[in-house]
């Protein structure tokens, strides 16, 4: 790690407790999603310019138009997936990476799809460089799926859609969970969907707003 990683890396640790404690207050339950957020270190999924802000409880702009999101955001839909105690997850739209990186410390395997290739490309890099070995990174159209390692425990879409994709659905495992939010473009509820056999009980949770995903499969 560079001089200024570390340097970044050590005086963030109060503002790292700060973090997690305004996530509490604003309901976060589950230790294990609060200690890896707190462990996690957020300074390197952003531009160094950005570093000093990382550990805002704030959505932060990565480049192309994308966002890295708002900690809350994460800690919740991480919480919402942890219900079903996934071991291999799907992740729809890596951005910077960060979901990813939370989730693989809580999960055996993780597999994540950009639409993006440089902020794939980033991403894979980035995993690379901070040591987290079971995240598999795919340039590709995520409404899709992966289907080449489905079933999947849980699926979770960090980009907004008027409709879930009938593929990630079918790409889910019975008893498996996906989370998205479902809305228009400026808009959306945070939905959940719990598949019971060929059953899909969906719920819709708090409202939210994430950038748009972009999607060649309807
Ligand atoms: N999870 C990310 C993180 O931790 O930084 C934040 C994701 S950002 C809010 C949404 C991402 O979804 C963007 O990087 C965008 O390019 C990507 N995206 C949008 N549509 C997509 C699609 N069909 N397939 C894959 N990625 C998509």
């Amino acid at each position: 790690m560079r001089r200024a990683d570390r340097g970044i890396g050590m005086t963030s640790q109060r503002t790292r407790d700060r973090l997690v404690q305004r996530l509490v207050e604003e309901g976060i339950r589950s230790v294990a999603v609060l200690d890896v957020i707190r462990g996690t270190p957020r300074h390197l999924f952003v531009d160094e310019a950005l570093a000093s802000r990382a550990y805002e409880d704030t959505a932060l702009p990565i480049g192309h138009g994308q966002t890295i999101s708002q900690p809350y955001i994460v800690a919740r839909m991480t919480e919402l997936l942890m219900a079903v105690a996934p071991a291999k997850v799907l992740e729809v739209g890596t951005g910077s990476g960060y979901q990813a990186a939370v989730l693989a410390q809580l999960v055996d395997k993780v597999f994540t799809t950009e639409r993006i290739e440089p902020l794939a490309s980033q991403a894979r890099q980035r995993f690379r460089r901070i040591g987290y070995r079971n995240i598999r990174v795919q340039h590709s159209d995520g409404s899709w799926g992966w289907p080449e390692h489905q079933p999947y425990d849980a699926i979770i879409v960090t980009a907004g859609g008027a409709e879930i994709p009938e593929a990630l659905l079918g790409q889910l495992r019975p008893g498996g969970r996906l989370v998205m939010p479902v809305g228009s473009r400026s808009l959306q509820q945070l939905t959940v969907v719990t598949r019971n056999g060929n059953v899909f009980e969906r719920e819709d949770l708090e409202p939210v707003a994430f950038v748009p995903l972009i999607s060649g499969a309807g």
